[in-house]
Protein backbone atom coordinates (compact mmCIF):
# COMPACT_ATOMS: atom_id res chain seq x y z
CA UNK A 1 0.00 0.00 0.00
CA UNK A 2 1.10 3.37 -1.02
CA UNK A 3 0.71 6.31 1.65
CA UNK A 4 -0.15 9.78 -0.91
CA UNK A 5 -2.46 11.75 0.83
CA UNK A 6 -1.89 13.47 4.79
CA UNK A 7 1.88 14.28 4.32
CA UNK A 8 2.64 16.05 7.07
CA UNK A 9 4.27 19.44 6.26
CA UNK A 10 7.25 20.06 8.45
CA UNK A 11 7.63 22.50 11.29
CA UNK A 12 8.66 25.98 11.01
CA UNK A 13 11.68 25.21 12.28
CA UNK A 14 12.79 22.35 9.91
CA UNK A 15 11.30 24.84 6.91
CA UNK A 16 13.52 27.65 7.90
CA UNK A 17 16.44 25.46 7.97
CA UNK A 18 15.75 24.23 4.29
CA UNK A 19 15.48 27.85 3.27
CA UNK A 20 18.75 28.71 4.32
CA UNK A 21 21.77 29.16 1.92
CA UNK A 22 23.94 25.54 2.51
CA UNK A 23 27.71 26.11 2.67
CA UNK A 24 30.55 24.68 3.80
CA UNK A 25 31.49 24.90 7.28
CA UNK A 26 35.51 25.44 7.35
CA UNK A 27 37.89 26.86 10.34
CA UNK A 28 35.05 28.05 12.12
CA UNK A 29 33.24 29.78 9.56
CA UNK A 30 30.17 28.99 6.97
CA UNK A 31 31.55 29.85 3.11
CA UNK A 32 30.69 28.59 -0.52
CA UNK A 33 31.99 26.69 -2.62
CA UNK A 34 35.90 28.07 -3.54
CA UNK A 35 34.47 27.32 -6.95
CA UNK A 36 30.89 28.72 -6.33
CA UNK A 37 29.00 25.67 -7.22
CA UNK A 38 25.91 24.07 -5.69
CA UNK A 39 23.81 21.09 -6.30
CA UNK A 40 20.37 20.42 -5.09
CA UNK A 41 19.18 17.94 -2.15
CA UNK A 42 16.13 15.29 -3.42
CA UNK A 43 13.48 14.51 -1.44
CA UNK A 44 13.08 10.61 -2.30
CA UNK A 45 9.75 10.56 -1.38
CA UNK A 46 8.48 12.55 -4.26
CA UNK A 47 11.54 13.77 -6.58
CA UNK A 48 11.03 17.69 -5.36
CA UNK A 49 14.39 19.59 -4.52
CA UNK A 50 14.31 20.68 -1.22
CA UNK A 51 17.41 22.16 -0.89
CA UNK A 52 20.90 23.41 -2.38
CA UNK A 53 23.97 22.82 -0.75
CA UNK A 54 27.64 24.02 -1.37
CA UNK A 55 29.60 21.92 -3.88
CA UNK A 56 32.91 21.42 -2.34
CA UNK A 57 35.81 20.22 -4.40
CA UNK A 58 39.12 19.79 -4.12
CA UNK A 59 40.29 23.28 -2.75
CA UNK A 60 37.70 23.29 -0.18
CA UNK A 61 38.93 19.74 1.05
CA UNK A 62 42.76 21.84 1.20
CA UNK A 63 41.73 24.69 3.21
CA UNK A 64 39.23 22.60 5.33
CA UNK A 65 42.59 20.34 6.06
CA UNK A 66 45.07 23.31 6.62
CA UNK A 67 42.45 24.67 8.87
CA UNK A 68 42.05 21.46 10.86
CA UNK A 69 46.26 20.97 11.30
CA UNK A 70 46.24 24.30 12.69
CA UNK A 71 43.56 23.49 15.32
CA UNK A 72 45.51 20.18 16.04
CA UNK A 73 48.80 21.84 16.22
CA UNK A 74 48.19 25.35 17.89
CA UNK A 75 45.09 26.75 19.67
CA UNK A 76 42.72 26.29 22.22
CA UNK A 77 42.04 22.56 21.10
CA UNK A 78 45.34 21.98 21.43
CA UNK A 79 45.84 22.77 24.88
CA UNK A 80 42.25 22.12 25.83
CA UNK A 81 42.29 19.40 28.92
CA UNK A 82 40.08 16.26 28.47
CA UNK A 83 37.75 17.30 30.99
CA UNK A 84 37.05 20.37 29.01
CA UNK A 85 36.92 18.39 25.37
CA UNK A 86 34.60 15.93 27.37
CA UNK A 87 32.52 19.09 28.48
CA UNK A 88 32.18 20.20 25.09
CA UNK A 89 30.81 16.79 23.50
CA UNK A 90 28.59 16.79 26.63
CA UNK A 91 26.93 20.18 25.40
CA UNK A 92 27.02 19.31 22.15
CA UNK A 93 24.05 16.47 23.09
CA UNK A 94 22.58 18.92 25.29
CA UNK A 95 21.90 21.10 22.12
CA UNK A 96 20.75 18.03 19.92
CA UNK A 97 18.64 16.97 22.85
CA UNK A 98 16.39 20.36 22.37
CA UNK A 99 16.27 19.64 18.19
CA UNK A 100 14.89 16.01 18.31
CA UNK A 101 12.20 16.87 16.03
CA UNK A 102 13.49 18.94 14.05
CA UNK A 103 16.41 16.51 12.95
CA UNK A 104 13.91 13.73 12.61
CA UNK A 105 12.21 15.79 10.11
CA UNK A 106 15.29 16.71 8.29
CA UNK A 107 16.38 13.08 7.99
CA UNK A 108 13.23 12.09 6.95
CA UNK A 109 13.12 14.57 4.05
CA UNK A 110 16.41 13.98 3.43
CA UNK A 111 16.59 10.33 3.45
CA UNK A 112 12.94 9.13 3.39
CA UNK A 113 13.00 6.99 6.60
CA UNK A 114 9.85 7.77 8.31
CA UNK A 115 10.26 10.48 10.67
CA UNK A 116 8.66 8.43 13.89
CA UNK A 117 11.91 5.88 13.08
CA UNK A 118 14.51 8.86 13.16
CA UNK A 119 12.82 10.47 16.04
CA UNK A 120 13.26 7.24 18.26
CA UNK A 121 16.38 5.87 16.98
CA UNK A 122 18.93 7.60 14.65
CA UNK A 123 18.70 10.85 16.68
CA UNK A 124 19.00 9.13 20.19
CA UNK A 125 21.74 7.16 19.61
CA UNK A 126 23.41 9.55 17.99
CA UNK A 127 23.25 12.00 21.17
CA UNK A 128 23.69 8.67 23.26
CA UNK A 129 27.02 8.04 21.61
CA UNK A 130 28.45 12.01 22.21
CA UNK A 131 27.48 11.64 25.31
CA UNK A 132 29.10 8.24 25.56
CA UNK A 133 32.18 9.34 23.89
CA UNK A 134 32.22 12.48 26.23
CA UNK A 135 32.89 10.34 29.27
CA UNK A 136 35.68 8.55 27.65
CA UNK A 137 37.59 11.69 27.23
CA UNK A 138 38.97 11.74 30.32
CA UNK A 139 39.91 8.01 30.68
CA UNK A 140 41.96 7.77 27.78
CA UNK A 141 45.64 6.13 29.55
CA UNK A 142 48.61 4.39 28.85
CA UNK A 143 50.38 2.48 31.07
CA UNK A 144 53.72 1.79 32.98
CA UNK A 145 55.56 -1.09 31.58
CA UNK A 146 58.64 -2.75 33.60
CA UNK A 147 60.87 -3.17 31.26
CA UNK A 148 64.79 -5.53 31.52
CA UNK A 149 66.65 -4.82 28.84
CA UNK A 150 69.57 -7.71 28.85
CA UNK A 151 72.69 -5.62 27.40
CA UNK A 152 71.85 -2.63 29.52
CA UNK A 153 72.42 -4.75 32.90
CA UNK A 154 72.59 -2.72 35.88
CA UNK A 155 70.74 0.38 34.21
CA UNK A 156 67.12 1.23 35.65
CA UNK A 157 64.15 2.82 33.87
CA UNK A 158 61.27 4.26 33.96
CA UNK A 159 58.80 3.00 31.20
CA UNK A 160 55.41 4.52 30.30
CA UNK A 161 52.95 4.59 27.25
CA UNK A 162 50.96 7.59 26.04
CA UNK A 163 47.77 7.27 24.24
CA UNK A 164 47.92 10.59 21.62
CA UNK A 165 45.32 11.21 19.33
CA UNK A 166 46.44 10.59 15.62
CA UNK A 167 45.85 13.91 14.17
CA UNK A 168 43.79 15.12 11.28
CA UNK A 169 41.14 13.05 10.43
CA UNK A 170 39.50 12.35 7.46
CA UNK A 171 35.89 11.06 7.61
CA UNK A 172 33.45 9.78 4.20
CA UNK A 173 29.67 8.61 5.45
CA UNK A 174 27.29 7.61 3.58
CA UNK A 175 23.64 8.01 3.25
CA UNK A 176 21.83 5.54 4.95
CA UNK A 177 21.99 7.36 8.52
CA UNK A 178 23.17 10.41 8.22
CA UNK A 179 22.91 12.02 11.05
CA UNK A 180 24.04 9.06 13.06
CA UNK A 181 27.01 8.07 10.81
CA UNK A 182 28.48 11.82 11.60
CA UNK A 183 27.75 10.73 15.47
CA UNK A 184 30.01 8.24 14.71
CA UNK A 185 32.51 9.04 13.09
CA UNK A 186 32.75 12.30 15.39
CA UNK A 187 32.71 11.20 18.60
CA UNK A 188 35.51 8.83 19.23
CA UNK A 189 37.64 11.43 16.70
CA UNK A 190 36.47 14.20 19.29
CA UNK A 191 36.73 12.71 22.68
CA UNK A 192 40.49 11.77 21.80
CA UNK A 193 41.57 15.03 21.02
CA UNK A 194 42.29 14.81 17.07
CA UNK A 195 40.53 17.14 14.48
CA UNK A 196 38.33 16.48 11.42
CA UNK A 197 37.11 16.97 8.21
CA UNK A 198 34.07 15.51 7.72
CA UNK A 199 32.97 14.67 3.89
CA UNK A 200 29.04 13.85 4.30
CA UNK A 201 27.26 11.94 1.74
CA UNK A 202 25.90 14.19 -1.65
CA UNK A 203 22.29 12.31 -1.58
CA UNK A 204 21.76 13.25 2.32
CA UNK A 205 24.08 16.21 3.44
CA UNK A 206 21.35 18.48 5.74
CA UNK A 207 21.35 16.68 8.93
CA UNK A 208 25.48 17.46 9.07
CA UNK A 209 25.06 20.79 8.58
CA UNK A 210 22.51 21.43 11.14
CA UNK A 211 24.69 19.86 13.55
CA UNK A 212 27.31 22.05 12.46
CA UNK A 213 25.67 24.83 13.50
CA UNK A 214 25.06 23.20 17.09
CA UNK A 215 29.28 22.29 16.69
CA UNK A 216 29.71 26.00 16.65
CA UNK A 217 26.82 26.82 19.09
CA UNK A 218 28.07 24.46 21.15
CA UNK A 219 31.66 26.57 21.29
CA UNK A 220 34.06 24.31 19.51
CA UNK A 221 37.37 25.84 18.59
CA UNK A 222 37.77 26.93 15.08
CA UNK A 223 38.88 24.47 12.63
CA UNK A 224 38.24 21.16 14.80
CA UNK A 225 35.49 20.34 12.96
CA UNK A 226 35.10 20.97 9.24
CA UNK A 227 32.11 20.10 7.40
CA UNK A 228 32.10 19.37 3.51
CA UNK A 229 29.28 18.38 1.24
CA UNK A 230 30.32 17.38 -1.91
CA UNK A 231 30.69 14.40 -4.17
CA UNK A 232 32.91 11.55 -3.69
CA UNK A 233 34.87 11.35 -7.04
CA UNK A 234 35.84 14.64 -6.16
CA UNK A 235 35.70 15.71 -2.84
CA UNK A 236 35.71 12.29 -0.96
CA UNK A 237 38.50 11.29 -3.04
CA UNK A 238 40.72 14.33 -2.57
CA UNK A 239 40.37 14.00 0.92
CA UNK A 240 41.56 10.25 1.27
CA UNK A 241 44.81 10.87 -1.05
CA UNK A 242 45.21 14.51 0.71
CA UNK A 243 48.81 14.19 1.95
CA UNK A 244 48.31 16.11 5.33
CA UNK A 245 45.43 13.70 6.59
CA UNK A 246 46.69 11.62 9.00
CA UNK A 247 43.51 8.86 9.31
CA UNK A 248 40.77 8.54 6.96
CA UNK A 249 37.90 6.76 8.75
CA UNK A 250 34.98 5.15 6.04
CA UNK A 251 31.58 3.76 5.98
CA UNK A 252 30.19 2.95 2.32
CA UNK A 253 30.58 0.41 -0.29
CA UNK A 254 33.30 -2.32 -0.46
CA UNK A 255 34.55 -0.97 -3.98
CA UNK A 256 35.01 2.71 -2.39
CA UNK A 257 36.88 1.28 0.62
CA UNK A 258 39.13 -0.49 -1.87
CA UNK A 259 39.78 3.18 -3.30
CA UNK A 260 40.39 4.58 0.43
CA UNK A 261 43.11 2.28 0.96
CA UNK A 262 45.09 2.76 -2.58
CA UNK A 263 44.75 6.52 -1.99
CA UNK A 264 46.22 6.37 1.39
CA UNK A 265 48.64 3.85 0.30
CA UNK A 266 49.83 5.84 -2.86
CA UNK A 267 49.99 9.42 -1.26
CA UNK A 268 51.02 9.06 2.67
CA UNK A 269 50.37 5.99 4.16
CA UNK A 270 47.86 7.47 6.49
CA UNK A 271 45.98 5.01 9.00
CA UNK A 272 42.68 3.78 6.88
CA UNK A 273 39.59 2.36 8.87
CA UNK A 274 36.75 0.69 6.84
CA UNK A 275 33.04 -0.37 7.86
CA UNK A 276 31.76 -1.77 4.48
CA UNK A 277 29.13 -3.96 2.93
CA UNK A 278 27.35 -6.75 4.42
CA UNK A 279 25.37 -10.14 3.51
CA UNK A 280 24.45 -11.09 6.64
CA UNK A 281 23.43 -14.33 7.68
CA UNK A 282 20.15 -14.42 10.08
CA UNK A 283 19.65 -18.01 10.83
CA UNK A 284 16.45 -19.28 12.51
CA UNK A 285 16.90 -22.89 14.14
CA UNK A 286 13.67 -25.66 14.58
CA UNK A 287 13.95 -24.80 18.75
CA UNK A 288 13.71 -21.03 18.04
CA UNK A 289 10.46 -19.14 19.69
CA UNK A 290 8.91 -18.84 15.72
CA UNK A 291 6.73 -15.63 16.39
CA UNK A 292 9.71 -13.59 18.07
CA UNK A 293 11.81 -15.23 14.84
CA UNK A 294 9.45 -14.34 11.94
CA UNK A 295 9.01 -10.95 13.56
CA UNK A 296 13.06 -10.61 13.92
CA UNK A 297 13.69 -11.45 10.50
CA UNK A 298 11.16 -8.89 8.96
CA UNK A 299 13.08 -6.17 11.22
CA UNK A 300 16.14 -7.27 10.03
CA UNK A 301 15.53 -6.85 6.90
CA UNK A 302 12.65 -4.47 6.78
CA UNK A 303 14.67 -1.89 9.23
CA UNK A 304 15.95 1.41 7.18
CA UNK A 305 14.24 -0.39 3.74
CA UNK A 306 16.81 -2.84 4.14
CA UNK A 307 19.21 0.37 3.21
CA UNK A 308 21.42 -1.19 6.62
CA UNK A 309 24.92 -2.72 5.66
CA UNK A 310 24.01 -5.38 8.63
CA UNK A 311 20.85 -6.02 7.20
CA UNK A 312 19.62 -9.89 7.70
CA UNK A 313 18.93 -10.33 3.78
CA UNK A 314 19.87 -13.74 4.10
CA UNK A 315 17.80 -15.83 5.80
CA UNK A 316 18.36 -19.60 7.15
CA UNK A 317 15.31 -21.60 7.77
CA UNK A 318 15.02 -24.97 9.14
CA UNK A 319 13.53 -27.25 6.10
CA UNK A 320 10.52 -28.54 8.48
CA UNK A 321 9.56 -24.70 9.42
CA UNK A 322 10.63 -23.20 6.02
CA UNK A 323 6.85 -22.86 4.89
CA UNK A 324 5.63 -21.58 8.20
CA UNK A 325 8.39 -19.14 8.56
CA UNK A 326 8.38 -17.41 4.71
CA UNK A 327 4.93 -17.10 5.23
CA UNK A 328 4.84 -14.99 8.25
CA UNK A 329 7.86 -13.05 7.21
CA UNK A 330 5.52 -12.19 4.13
CA UNK A 331 2.77 -11.77 6.00
CA UNK A 332 4.59 -9.00 8.08
CA UNK A 333 5.79 -7.36 4.83
CA UNK A 334 2.50 -6.99 3.59
CA UNK A 335 1.63 -5.24 6.99
CA UNK A 336 3.90 -2.58 5.77
CA UNK A 337 2.68 0.80 4.50
CA UNK A 338 4.68 2.88 2.10
CA UNK A 339 4.63 6.23 1.68
CA UNK A 340 6.67 9.45 2.39
CA UNK A 341 8.55 9.20 5.62
CA UNK A 342 7.01 12.45 6.89
CA UNK A 343 3.31 10.64 6.77
CA UNK A 344 2.40 9.02 10.51
CA UNK A 345 1.43 6.04 9.16
CA UNK A 346 4.27 5.47 6.28
CA UNK A 347 6.17 1.96 7.75
CA UNK A 348 8.76 2.58 4.97
CA UNK A 349 10.08 5.09 2.91
CA UNK A 350 11.75 5.36 -0.65
CA UNK A 351 14.56 3.94 -1.08
CA UNK A 352 17.57 6.89 -0.83
CA UNK A 353 17.72 8.01 -4.94
CA UNK A 354 16.82 6.94 -8.13
CA UNK A 355 19.73 5.36 -8.62
CA UNK A 356 19.44 3.31 -5.28
CA UNK A 357 15.98 2.26 -6.70
CA UNK A 358 17.20 1.11 -10.06
CA UNK A 359 20.61 -0.67 -8.01
CA UNK A 360 17.86 -2.77 -6.30
CA UNK A 361 15.41 -3.23 -8.64
CA UNK A 362 17.97 -4.49 -10.90
CA UNK A 363 19.33 -7.06 -8.45
CA UNK A 364 15.24 -8.19 -8.48
CA UNK A 365 15.17 -8.46 -12.04
CA UNK A 366 18.47 -10.05 -12.35
CA UNK A 367 17.16 -12.95 -8.88
CA UNK A 368 14.06 -13.46 -10.87
CA UNK A 369 15.31 -13.73 -14.38
CA UNK A 370 17.98 -16.64 -12.78
CA UNK A 371 14.76 -18.36 -11.30
CA UNK A 372 13.65 -16.96 -7.64
CA UNK A 373 10.53 -16.78 -6.62
CA UNK A 374 9.03 -13.57 -5.07
CA UNK A 375 6.62 -14.71 -2.40
CA UNK A 376 6.06 -10.68 -1.90
CA UNK A 377 7.22 -8.14 -3.26
CA UNK A 378 9.75 -7.88 -6.05
CA UNK A 379 9.28 -4.47 -7.96
CA UNK A 380 9.17 -1.05 -7.70
CA UNK A 381 6.40 1.04 -7.01
CA UNK A 382 5.20 2.98 -10.47
CA UNK A 383 5.11 6.64 -9.37
CA UNK A 384 6.47 9.33 -8.37
CA UNK A 385 9.63 8.74 -5.34
CA UNK A 386 11.65 6.09 -5.38
CA UNK A 387 9.27 3.29 -3.34
CA UNK A 388 10.59 -0.46 -3.94
CA UNK A 389 8.20 -2.96 -2.36
CA UNK A 390 9.18 -5.40 0.54
CA UNK A 391 10.01 -8.44 -1.21
CA UNK A 392 10.95 -11.95 0.28
CA UNK A 393 12.32 -14.19 -2.40
CA UNK A 394 12.36 -18.08 -2.25
CA UNK A 395 14.31 -20.80 -4.75
CA UNK A 396 17.51 -19.34 -4.75
CA UNK A 397 20.72 -20.84 -5.50
CA UNK A 398 24.06 -19.95 -3.58
CA UNK A 399 25.56 -18.40 -6.82
CA UNK A 400 22.78 -16.24 -7.81
CA UNK A 401 23.84 -12.33 -7.55
CA UNK A 402 20.87 -11.71 -4.96
CA UNK A 403 22.79 -14.42 -2.29
CA UNK A 404 25.80 -13.22 -3.32
CA UNK A 405 25.91 -9.49 -3.84
CA UNK A 406 24.58 -6.66 -1.31
CA UNK A 407 21.59 -5.62 -2.68
CA UNK A 408 21.43 -2.82 0.21
CA UNK A 409 17.46 -2.37 -0.47
CA UNK A 410 14.35 -4.11 0.77
CA UNK A 411 15.18 -7.93 -0.47
CA UNK A 412 15.02 -10.91 1.66
CA UNK A 413 16.35 -14.28 -0.03
CA UNK A 414 14.83 -17.47 1.96
CA UNK A 415 16.86 -20.15 2.24
CA UNK A 416 16.18 -23.55 3.89
CA UNK A 417 18.81 -25.62 5.13
CA UNK A 418 18.72 -29.35 7.09
CA UNK A 419 21.95 -29.30 9.77
CA UNK A 420 23.69 -26.81 11.68
CA UNK A 421 26.67 -28.16 9.88
CA UNK A 422 25.19 -27.14 6.80
CA UNK A 423 24.27 -23.66 7.53
CA UNK A 424 27.19 -22.53 9.41
CA UNK A 425 29.04 -23.21 6.50
CA UNK A 426 26.57 -21.90 4.16
CA UNK A 427 26.34 -18.31 6.39
CA UNK A 428 30.15 -18.41 6.32
CA UNK A 429 29.91 -18.15 2.42
CA UNK A 430 30.18 -14.86 1.88
CA UNK A 431 33.03 -12.14 0.90
CA UNK A 432 31.55 -10.04 3.89
CA UNK A 433 31.24 -10.56 7.42
CA UNK A 434 29.85 -8.13 9.08
CA UNK A 435 26.50 -9.10 11.03
CA UNK A 436 25.00 -12.10 12.15
CA UNK A 437 21.88 -13.68 14.05
CA UNK A 438 20.71 -17.19 15.48
CA UNK A 439 17.41 -17.70 17.01
CA UNK A 440 17.15 -20.57 19.15
CA UNK A 441 15.46 -21.43 22.77
CA UNK A 442 19.08 -23.57 23.58
CA UNK A 443 21.00 -20.90 24.17
CA UNK A 444 24.02 -23.01 24.44
CA UNK A 445 23.44 -24.08 21.23
CA UNK A 446 23.01 -20.50 19.97
CA UNK A 447 26.52 -19.62 21.77
CA UNK A 448 28.34 -22.41 20.18
CA UNK A 449 26.56 -21.15 16.93
CA UNK A 450 27.32 -17.44 17.54
CA UNK A 451 31.73 -18.51 17.82
CA UNK A 452 31.86 -20.24 14.39
CA UNK A 453 30.03 -17.78 12.46
CA UNK A 454 32.36 -15.46 11.04
CA UNK A 455 31.37 -11.45 11.45
CA UNK A 456 31.65 -8.98 13.67
CA UNK A 457 28.57 -8.77 15.25
CA UNK A 458 26.38 -11.43 16.59
CA UNK A 459 23.19 -11.32 17.87
CA UNK A 460 21.12 -14.08 19.70
CA UNK A 461 17.26 -13.57 19.75
CA UNK A 462 17.52 -10.26 18.63
CA UNK A 463 18.49 -8.00 15.41
CA UNK A 464 19.47 -4.51 15.16
CA UNK A 465 20.59 -3.87 18.68
CA UNK A 466 23.02 -1.45 18.97
CA UNK A 467 24.61 0.51 21.40
CA UNK A 468 27.23 3.03 22.04
CA UNK A 469 29.96 0.77 23.84
CA UNK A 470 29.38 -1.99 21.40
CA UNK A 471 31.88 -2.32 19.15
CA UNK A 472 30.62 -2.76 15.34
CA UNK A 473 32.64 -3.52 12.71
CA UNK A 474 33.29 -6.18 10.14
CA UNK A 475 35.56 -9.40 9.28
CA UNK A 476 36.22 -9.96 5.77
CA UNK A 477 35.72 -7.56 2.91
CA UNK A 478 32.96 -6.12 5.38
CA UNK A 479 36.00 -3.54 6.70
CA UNK A 480 38.96 -2.80 8.74
CA UNK A 481 38.78 -1.75 13.05
CA UNK A 482 35.76 -1.01 14.77
CA UNK A 483 33.59 1.82 15.51
CA UNK A 484 31.99 2.82 18.64
CA UNK A 485 33.58 1.30 22.23
CA UNK A 486 36.69 1.56 23.60
CA UNK A 487 38.07 0.09 20.03
CA UNK A 488 37.07 3.37 18.57
CA UNK A 489 38.59 5.12 20.70
CA UNK A 490 42.18 3.25 20.30
CA UNK A 491 41.69 3.67 16.44
CA UNK A 492 41.76 7.43 16.74
CA UNK A 493 44.64 7.14 19.15
CA UNK A 494 48.37 5.90 18.63
CA UNK A 495 50.50 4.77 21.54
CA UNK A 496 53.96 6.41 22.50
CA UNK A 497 56.33 4.58 24.45
CA UNK A 498 58.48 6.78 26.46
CA UNK A 499 61.82 5.28 28.45
CA UNK A 500 63.82 7.45 31.13
CA UNK A 501 66.77 6.32 32.30
CA UNK A 502 66.96 6.80 36.10
CA UNK A 503 70.42 8.47 37.40
P1 LIG B 1 29.53 4.86 -1.83
O1 LIG B 1 30.46 3.94 -1.15
O2 LIG B 1 29.79 5.23 -3.24
O3 LIG B 1 29.43 6.25 -1.01
C1 LIG B 1 29.68 6.38 0.37
C2 LIG B 1 30.49 7.65 0.60
O4 LIG B 1 31.71 7.56 -0.10
C3 LIG B 1 29.81 8.93 0.11
O5 LIG B 1 30.09 10.00 1.00
C4 LIG B 1 30.49 9.17 -1.22
O6 LIG B 1 30.49 10.53 -1.59
C5 LIG B 1 31.90 8.70 -0.93
N1 LIG B 1 32.67 8.32 -2.11
C6 LIG B 1 32.20 7.82 -3.29
N2 LIG B 1 33.22 7.63 -4.16
C7 LIG B 1 34.35 8.01 -3.52
C8 LIG B 1 35.72 8.04 -3.87
N3 LIG B 1 36.13 7.66 -5.08
N4 LIG B 1 36.60 8.48 -2.97
C9 LIG B 1 36.21 8.87 -1.74
N5 LIG B 1 34.93 8.88 -1.35
C10 LIG B 1 34.00 8.44 -2.22
O7 LIG B 1 28.09 4.29 -1.67
P2 LIG B 1 26.84 4.59 -2.63
O8 LIG B 1 27.17 4.71 -4.07
O9 LIG B 1 26.19 5.75 -2.07
O10 LIG B 1 26.08 3.23 -2.49
C11 LIG B 1 26.53 2.11 -3.24
C12 LIG B 1 26.40 0.87 -2.47
O11 LIG B 1 27.26 0.95 -1.34
C13 LIG B 1 25.04 0.58 -1.87
O12 LIG B 1 24.16 -0.01 -2.74
C14 LIG B 1 25.42 -0.31 -0.74
O13 LIG B 1 25.58 -1.61 -1.21
C15 LIG B 1 26.74 0.22 -0.29
N6 LIG B 1 26.62 1.11 0.89
C16 LIG B 1 27.03 0.62 2.07
C17 LIG B 1 26.91 1.40 3.20
C18 LIG B 1 27.34 0.91 4.53
O14 LIG B 1 26.89 1.45 5.53
N7 LIG B 1 28.21 -0.05 4.60
C19 LIG B 1 26.37 2.68 3.12
C20 LIG B 1 25.98 3.17 1.87
C21 LIG B 1 26.13 2.36 0.76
Amino acid sequence: MILTSGTATASPKTQKFLAHEHQLLIDGHWVPATTGKSFDVVNPADGTTIASVAEGGQEDINKAVAAARKAFESGPWHTMTASERGKLIWKLADLMDQHIEEFAEIESLDNGKPKAVAQAADVPLAIDLFRYMAGWATKIEGTTIPISVPYLSGAEFHSYTLREPVGVVGQIIPWNFPLLMAAWKLGPALATGCTIVLKVAEETPLSALRLGQLIQEAGFPPGVINIITGFGETAGAALSAHPDVDKIAFTGSTEVGKLIVKAAGDTNLKKVTLELGGKSPNVILPDADLPSAIAGAANAIFFNHGQCCCAGSRLFVHRSQFDQVVEGVAEEAKKIKLGPGMHPDSGMGPMVSQIQQDRVCGYLEAGLHEGATAVVGGKKHEGAGYFVEPTVLVDTHPQMKVIQEEIFGPVVAAVPFDDIEEVVATANNSIYGLAAAVWSKDISKAHRIAKRLKAGTVWVNCYNVFDASLPFGGYKQSGWGREMGHEAIDLYTQTKAVTVQLA
